[in-house]
This record gives structure tokens, sequence and C-alpha cells, in this order.
């Protein structure tokens, strides 16, 4: 065996580009690990596949990587089975490709002056390896029969020094000497943090190794401690995730244990997407739907982002639609490169595709469950509704599809398509302008007396009381052709869908402003905005409303939208008092004696509104009270 060292220097035309990429990888010093492993998942496929093609005939043997680290000598040590480089191959594959991927780094950084920008298109690989070494240590052996081993070595600088080595088993040794700044690493929860972010689901077995040699055992002659050293082993990679599994040989509790294994706190999910793409791009992946909850902004960042098995980011803004980022799960694209940046991703065409592709495929399975089993999706929709509004609002392709299996769900329970909606409401509900009106509660509890009164016109009223469902209102106004849509509560009812036949008034004009005057009296509240109206003798004697544009107007200046309407969510309410002049109490106070017993009746039927919609409350509600305790007795 040749002993010989070989010194030499590496060909790039900068000098120190380290410096350089150690400052702007600052923040993300860790992935050295994930660089390293998959560099040497890489080296073991690539054993397996040349040994499937007749290429490589000798034994397989055991491929485990085997990642360890000594505190003492400050080292971490990379090891895999898999081909290994004779010397000719570092120097080629190592000072070349890894050296001249750092280079490229910096002349590209020297022209444009972002570097943040840069560093997603270049994979640093190896050399991301003196982020937190000194010194590297490359000890390998090839596959190829009658080579020998090698070992190189480098500071980083473009100085490197490469050896024959006399280790016998094929494979490669990357030892890492750790700089000062980085002993952080040298530290078994750190490390096994770091592999189980970026390698839990890689393709081969990873071992990490921890040597102790604190744990007491006993005492010398000279009464000190004696230590003895513990070894640990245990894989910590699931290497066939169920992602890279074919459907068919899948079962539901499969995805449900997957479900758990990623998100272990967490309530079942409702269904999935297996993904399976191989043209014109990659992609593989399992997408959950989770039970969405009101405060759907927690469940966002819950999508894994991986590259052949290996952790990218579950920041995953820009390869998944907005709507879609409500959905758990894992993708797993090898377009996508590891170092990926944010700018990349909004430019990179290929994410592009695969955010259409994904939206598609999400569409597609809703389709696909609300034909197959409608009354199971039924069952379903009060959890995803959120989850399909939003995707209409927001996607137009997403909208269209929707149109097949997006429902409106009524104050009885029952379920609708929109055509289905439109058919069942049209004849009762269409008002004198020849505009259908669709009747809706915000809230059953508190808007109960209101959804009772439409009901008696046989008029239906739907459910609408999710967190998005004022942008969702405006959005079907949009789409539906002639078709308003109107809160119950937003006014009378024959208001509310406006027929060519009135009812005629009681009361004659002067008699109006009569009950009129007596009401403002009673009222005395600027907010207030008064009429007394013919309204059929049976409707509610007062009525307090608010108006569906004023009160749009509020919602949307509330959750942020409404564009230039913000100043509405500073205005004070102001709500509509309808005074029904064909009710017999109208009346009855009409004709009652003293100004004094008027004002007091007038005051007691309208608290009665108030209190219908719960808004009568602290001195206002102790007043009525004790009014009515006194009418009463
Ligand atoms: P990349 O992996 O993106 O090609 P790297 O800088 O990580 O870039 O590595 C450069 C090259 O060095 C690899 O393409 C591979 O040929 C070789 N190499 C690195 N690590 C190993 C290893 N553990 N076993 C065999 N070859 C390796």
């Amino acid at each position: 065996m040749a002993t010989v060292a070989e010194k030499g220097s590496i060909s790039i035309h900068t000098e120190n580009i380290f410096p350089i990429i150690k400052k702007f990888l600052y923040s993300d010093h860790e992935i050295f690990l994930r660089e390293l492993v998959s560099n040497a998942v890489d080296a073991t496929q690539k054993l397996k596949k040349l040994a499937a093609l007749g290429e490589f005939n000798g034994d397989l043997g055991d491929l485990k990587i085997e990642i360890s680290f000594d505190k003492k000598a400050k080292t971490i040590t990379v090891s895999d089975k898999g081909l290994g480089m004779t010397g000719e191959e570092i120097k080629k594959y190592i000072n070349q490709i890894a050296f001249s991927g750092a280079t490229e780094f910096v002349e590209k950084f020297k022209d444009k002056g972002d570097a943040k920008d840069i560093i997603g298109k270049f994979g640093l690989g190896f050399y991301s390896a003196f982020m937190v070494a000194g010194k590297v240590e490359v000890i390998s052996k090839s596959f190829k029969e009658g080579t020998e081993g090698a070992r190189w070595e480098c500071d980083g600088s473009t100085e490197f020094e490469l050896s024959p080595d006399e280790k016998t088993t094929r494979g490669t040794d990357v030892i890492l000497h750790i700089n000062e700044d980085s002993e952080e690493f040298l530290d078994e929860f750190r490390l096994k943090g770091i592999l189980e972010k970026y390698c839990k689901f890689l393709p081969v077995e990873i071992k990490f190794g921890t040597k102790d040699d604190s744990v007491e055992d006993g005492v010398d002659k000279d009464n000190k401690p004696k230590y003895k050293t513990v070894t640990s082993d245990r894989i910590i990679n699931n290497t066939s995730p169920i992602w890279a599994k074919a459907p068919k040989d899948l079962k539901d509790e499969d995805y449900l244990a997957f479900y758990k294994e990623l998100y272990p706190f967490t309530e079942d999910p409702l269904f999935w997407i297996h993904l399976n793409v191989d043209y014109p791009f990659n992609l593989t992946g399992v997408l959950y739907f989770p039970k969405i909850k009101n405060d759907f902004e927690m469940q966002r960042n819950k999508i894994q982002l991986y590259s052949r098995q290996v952790f990218i980011t579950d920041e995953v803004k820009d390869v998944v639609p907005d709507f879609l980022m409500l959905l758990h799960g894992v993708l797993d694209s090898p377009d996508i490169p590891l170092n990926v940046s944010r700018s990349y991703l909004q430019s990179d065409a290929n994410v592009k595709k695969i955010s259409a592709h994904i939206t598609k495929k999400v569409a597609d399975k809703l389709v696909d469950m609300f034909i197959k089993d409608r009354a199971e999706f039924e069952k379903k929709w009060d959890d995803i509704s959120v989850f399909v509004k939003y995707g209409i609002i927001s996607d137009e392709k997403f909208s269209e599809k929707a149109k097949e299996f997006a429902l409106l769900k009524n104050t009885d329970k029952k379920y609708f398509t929109l055509t289905e909606y439109a058919d069942k409401v049209k004849a009762n509900q269409t008002d004198k302008d020849k505009n259908v009106v669709y009747l809706y509660t915000s809230d059953i509890g508190k808007q109960d007396a209101f959804i009772q009164i439409a009901k008696n016109r046989a008029y239906d009223v739907l459910v609408l009381d999710g967190v998005l469902d004022s942008h969702y209102i405006n959005h079907l106004e949009q789409k539906l052709e002639k078709t308003q849509l109107r809160r119950v509560d937003s006014d009378t009812i024959d208001k509310l869908i406006a027929k060519e036949e009135t009812v005629a008034s009681v009361l004659s004009k002067e008699e109006e402003e009569k009950v009129k005057g007596v009401f403002e009296k009673a009222i005395n509240n600027k907010a207030m905005t008064l009429a007394v109206e013919s309204l059929s003798p049976e409707e509610l004697p007062v009525t307090i409303t608010m108006s569906e544009w004023m009160r749009r107007m509020k919602d949307m200046a509330r959750t942020g939208g409404g564009g230039g309407m913000n100043f509405m969510g500073s205005m004070p309410d102001s709500y509509n008092v309808s005074i029904n002049g064909n009710h017999a109490l109208i009346q009855r106070i009409l004709k009652t004696e003293g100004e004094e017993e008027k004002t007091k009746l007038a005051k007691q039927v309208y608290d009665l509104a108030l209190l219908s919609q719960n808004m009568l409350t602290g001195a206002d509600l102790t007043s009525f009270i004790k009014r009515s305790v006194e009418l009463v007795g």
C-alpha cells in the first residue's frame, strides 16, 4: 500500500469562501447533519441500485448508517456502508463538486448582493460541514474490487491532504472536528432533535449511538469514583413511511396510525388523500382533513415538506394554496431542492404546478366522496365547510368544482346543493322585483323569534354561522343570479321578502304620528330610527332590526375586509324600530288614557322587543322587571 500523502490545492477562484457562506447560513447551522446524512443515504441507495443491476455482486450486508459523537475528542462522525470513494473519486467529487457548488454560490453572491435569495438555489451539501467543523476528515473505501482506502482532510481552506488509508470495510466515514463556536452540537439531545426533525423518514436505517463514560461504576482503590462506558444505540427513523407506499397496500388503520405519528395529541382526521404523481413532476404525499375548529389560524403550518424523504420545511406557504394550509400531512417532491428559500419557492414553476395539482386532487376527492355516499358527506359537511368555503372564496378553479358538492344547511339540519336550494325556495321566496331572497341566521339561539316568524310564512332559513360566512355570503351573491341573502333579523318579514300585496293600515296617518310620538318619548334613543308600519296583526307589535347593509359593513370592517370601509367599525350601532300599527296592543296604547300610562306601555312593548334579542341589559333590564311586576300585580 502506498504511504505517500498527497498535498494539493483545490482549484477554486475565490479564497476564503467559507466565512461568507458561514455568515449567511448562520441561522441554519444544524442542516449540516441533514446534508451529510443525505449523502450517506444516497451512497447507500446507489450501491443497492448497482447490486440490483448486477454491477455489484458482493454481499450488501448491514447497510445501517451510523451517527455518533465523542464529547471528549469533539467529533461527530457519520458512517455509511454505501458505495464509497477511491482517492481519485474523493478528489473529483469532494474537491470539485462540493467545493465548486460553494464557489458558484459566492460568485453569484458577489454579483447580486442579496445572498438570501441565492442560497436556495444551491445545495451546499458536503461543504456545509465547515459551518460547524474546523477540520473535516473523509475516510472511504470504494465497493470496487482491488481499490484501496483513502483519507482526505481539509480545514475549509483551499488546501487539502489526501493519503491512502487502511480502512478495510466498504463505505465512508465523515468525521467532523467541531469548532469552538459549535460545541452545542456535541450534545445527545441536540443531535437527536436534529435527526428527528430532518431524518425521521429517511429510507435507510439510521442508528444514533451515544457513548456515555460518565456513568459511575463504584470507586477505585484511592476512593475516587470509577466510570464505565455505556453505549446506547437506536434506530431513529421509519424507513418506509406510508406516503412512499402504494395506496392499494394500505388500510385505513395505517393512515390513522401515521397521522398519530405525525401529530401525537390530535383528534382523528376526517379523511385523507393519497397523492401519487409522476408526470409532469414528481409528487407523493398524504393530506389529511382535520376537524377544523373556529380558531383555524392556529392550525396552519401542519403540512411537512420533504424531498426524497428528507425533511425540508413545515412552512409550505408557497407550495400549497392558502386554503389548503388548513390541511395536515406530508408532501414529498424531489423537484423541490433541499435548501429552499421563500423567494425561490414563489418563483419556481414546478412549485406552482404542484400547488395547482393539489387543488385539483382535493376538489376531485370531494366530488368523489359526495357522489359515492352523500349521506356520509353530509355528516362531514359541518367540519369541512370552513375549508371548502375558504377554497371557494379564494380559488376560482376550486370554486368551479365546488359547485358540485358545496352544501347549504337550513335550520331543520337539511342539506342542499346550490341548485337544489334555488329550486326549493324559488316559488315562495321571490320578491316583487323578481329577486330570490335567501334568508339566513347567524345565531339560531339569539334569532329564534325571527326564525319562527319566517317559518310561519313557510320561508326557509339557512344557517350561516361560521367564521367565514360573512365573506361567503358576499361571494354567493356575486355568483348567483338575481339572488340576495338577508339575515332574518335585518328587517320585518314583509320587507325581507317584499311581495306585491301589502297589508292595509288600520290607523289613520294622524294616529300613526301619534303612536310614533308616544314611542319616541318612551325610547328616547338616537341610535333607534322609528317607523310605524302596517304589518299583519299576528306579527310582533315592535321589531328591532339592523339593516343587512349596515351590519355587513360592520362585519367586514371587523374582519378586516371591506376595502376602505374601516370607519364603519367605529360607528355606533344604529337600529330600525318598526312599530306594527295593525297590532291590537298598539291600538290599545293609542286608546289608553293619560300620557304617563301610554309611555309606560310603549316602553314595556319596546323592552320586550329588546329582550327577545338579548339587547336588554343593566339598569334597563332592572327597570323592565320592576315595571313588569307592577303590570302583572
Ligand atoms: P451533492 O450531494 O448535491 O452532489 P455534495 O457536496 O453533498 O453535493 O457531495 C458531492 C459529491 O460527493 C456527491 O455527489 C457524491 O458523489 C460524493 N459524496 C459525498 N458524500 C458521499 C458519501 N458519503 N459516499 C459516497 N460519495 C459521497
